[in-house]
């Protein structure tokens, strides 16, 4: 059955695989963009490239009506759109972290609430939020970010305990290192360094998060609400 899927930030890196994955399987696909061009292949797919800002709920409430208009409510959102601004505490500006809590908490809950409005009505929902092994295990030089990170497990069981009886679903997914632009800005030390602590000696694709993300979406997870699933080649085991 063909399903209204929105993917925030689905025009590269992991939003992209995971956009990809959803549109092979036949949904009904809506990716936000903040920035250039949607892929043209996504485009071709079928895929509708709507452009939003998600720090802005003006742009949220417009993504939203252009997609309601096109694919009907949304019925499963992957709430995937972030970023990193790395610092040490003591030199981290007050713009640092709150940039990144507006992007990658407040943006999440922007358009979760605006999704679960259509969900509600439904009387089904699978929600999806694109957490980070860093929210788990902490990092440093990431506290922002980590922060970020680890308030989505929290806001995601919230809604997993307020809205279960409503047949949503929250889930969480914590990717460990995966080879996109957010890395590749990570110098080749770094990158050996992180590779070094992975049992799995190498960086996640990210088709193989897009993977995870498909199946708590899928009916073989209709029993899985407030889970963390990490993906991150057992970097957090234990967390
Ligand atoms: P990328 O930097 O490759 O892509 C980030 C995406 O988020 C882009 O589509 C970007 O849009 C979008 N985005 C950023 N800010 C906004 C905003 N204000 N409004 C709308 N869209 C926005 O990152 P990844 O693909 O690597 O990461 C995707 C998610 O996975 C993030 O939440 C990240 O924190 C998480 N993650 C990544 C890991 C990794 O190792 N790569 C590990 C663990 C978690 P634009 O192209 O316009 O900038």
């Amino acid at each position: 059955m063909s399903r209204s899927v929105l993917v925030t930030g689905g025009n590269r890196g992991i939003g992209l695989a995971i956009a990809r994955a959803f549109a092979d399987a036949g949904d009904k696909v809506a990716i936000t963009y903040r920035s250039g061009e949607p892929p043209a292949d996504l485009v071709s797919l079928g895929v509708l490239a709507v452009r939003c800002d998600i720090t802005d709920a003006e742009q949220v409430e417009q993504a939203y009506k252009e997609i309601e208009a096109a694919h009907g409510n949304v019925e499963v959102l992957v709430a995937n759109a972030g970023i990193t601004r790395d610092q040490l505490l003591m030199r981290m500006s007050e713009e640092d972290f709150t940039s990144v809590l507006d992007t990658n908490l407040t943006g999440t809950y922007r358009v979760v609430k605006r999704a679960n409005r259509g969900m509600l009505r439904a009387k089904k929902g699978r929600v999806v939020l694109i957490s980070s092994v860093v929210g788990l295990l902490g990092s440093a030089g990431q506290a922002n970010y980590a922060a970020s990170k680890a308030g989505l497990v929290g806001f995601a069981r919230s809604l997993a305990r307020e809205l279960g009886s409503r047949n949503l679903t929250f889930n969480v997914v914590a990717p460990g290192f995966v080879d996109t632009d957010m890395t590749r800005a990570l110098t080749d030390e770094q990158r050996a360094e992180i590779v070094a602590q992975v049992p799995l000696g190498r960086y996640a694709q990210p088709e193989e998060i897009a993977a995870t993300v498909r199946f708590l979406a899928s009916d073989d997870a209709s029993y899985i609400t407030g889970a963390v699933i990490p993906v991150d080649g057992g970097l957090g085991m234990g967390h």
